[in-house]
């Protein structure tokens, strides 16, 4: 195993069990070393540090064990089961809720694995080649969990690994291909792995799902950037009026369509999908049309020079939605970019606030379910920020 040396002093942030050395902290890499490899990391004086899987990239080493030279034994096995307890423990699956996240990258201390799962069936996601060399052991493991639900692996990492260059193709680890539905909260969707966006669908939002289930009653819902309809479902199964699924993608509006005919005729007749471009559409809806918008955009920065961008887009698309709310309308926005931190997607929604001069009160502070968990020395995991506003006057 080719070994990392950091320079004095920057191994700091790794003693605080931080899973990423960035390039400018090494000093000195002995031996040869290529992209998946998996590597010793050491401080200037020798001490271990932990081990982890080398990329080309300025985060250059991430670390799946810390103070130790070598992997334990078992150590895919011992991981993923770990994984699972903290899923049980927090009561998943169950009858309610069959689909959830297994494994959460770096709140699992698995930097660059992401595992979902949907009733029988592991979607994986490898963000690396270290991940992605490890995959028979990790299907393995996810067969394997002690009475674990999994039947099958889908390995969906076409998106992820950009190692290939958009050549990656997605396939069955273990099992034979299939296809499902999912329980969330006891409301039943159809989930279409290998063709729908990510793992299938956004398991992150499933509290706060249920959180405007609460609301929802008699309000005239708008589910901006809905994708498969999961805010709209709870919507309508909590007794809404009216809910207007809307999204840019045909396919995303197709998922939404069958996954509010699960629900009847007589809630389907509530309900109505729109194919617009959120922004546009906000600037020319008027004002009260609804009581209710959800404002879940893709991640509008993935780096952090695309930040100051994001912010302007987050700010400009607030305010509209602000504006067009009537008196006492809530708005259950999001930020789902790992480099708008919370402070700075607060900072946001106020500004937003100043621009329309109404009165808004934060109900609620939203982020992901405890399946997506956060490592405390690693904050970018905590990745979904959202607030529950009242809008006034
Ligand atoms: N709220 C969803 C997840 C949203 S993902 C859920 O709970 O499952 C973001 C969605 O925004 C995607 O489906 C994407 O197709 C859509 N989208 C991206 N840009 C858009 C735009 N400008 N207007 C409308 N939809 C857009």
């Amino acid at each position: 195993m080719t070994t990392i040396e950091l320079k004095r002093g920057r191994e700091a942030s790794v003693e605080r069990r931080h899973p990423w050395v960035f390039s400018g902290a090494i000093a000195n890499i002995e031996g040869s070393v290529a992209p998946g490899d998996t590597v010793s990391v050491v401080a200037h004086d020798g001490r271990p540090l932990g081990v982890g899987h080398y990329h080309d990239g300025s985060i250059t080493v991430r670390l799946l064990a810390f103070f130790t030279k070598e992997l334990p034994d078992n150590f895919w096995a011992d991981k993923l089961e770990s994984a699972w307890q903290l899923r049980q423990r927090i009561g998943l699956p169950s009858e309610a809720t069959t689909m959830f996240r297994l494994v959460h990258g770096e709140g699992d201390e698995l930097p660059g694995l992401i595992v979902d799962v949907y009733g029988d069936t592991a979607v994986v996601q490898f963000h690396d080649l270290g991940m992605h060399r490890n995959r028979e052991a990790i299907s393995a493991a996810i067969m394997g969990l002690t009475g674990g639900p999994v039947q099958r692996v889908y390995d969906k990492s076409s998106e992820t690994l950009h190692f290939f260059h958009g050549k990656y193709e997605n396939g069955y680890l273990a099992g034979e291909a299939g296809e499902g539905v999912g329980i969330e909260n006891g409301h039943a969707f159809s989930i279409d792995w290998e063709g729908g966006q990510k793992t299938g669908f956004y398991l992150d939002q499933r509290e706060n799902r249920a959180l405007l289930g609460v609301y929802a009653r008699d309000r005239s819902v708008l589910n901006a950037f809905s994708y498969s309809g999961g805010f709209s479902v709870y919507a309508l199964a909590n007794g809404a009026a009216r809910v207007a699924s809307m999204d840019a993608s045909q396919p995303a509006l197709d998922l939404a369509g069958a996954n509010v005919a699960r629900l009847g005729k007589e809630m389907s007749a509530r309900h109505e999908l729109i194919k617009a471009d959120v922004p546009k559409y906000l600037k020319e809806v008027e004002v009260g049309a609804y009581d209710m918008i959800v404002l879940d955009p893709p991640a509008f920065a993935k780096r952090v020079s695309a930040r100051h961008g994001a912010i302007q887009a987050y700010r400009r698309l607030n305010a509209e939605a602000m504006r067009k709310l009537p008196k006492g309308g809530l708005l259950f926005t999001f930020s789902c970019s790992q480099v708008i931190t919370r402070a700075i997607f607060e900072d946001t929604i106020l500004a937003a606030a100043l621009e329309v001069n109404r009165p808004v009160r934060v109900l609620h502070r939203m982020t992901q379910g405890p399946d997506h968990p956060v490592n405390i020395f690693h904050p970018e995991s905590e990745y979904l920020k959202g607030l529950v506003l009242q809008v006034e006057g």
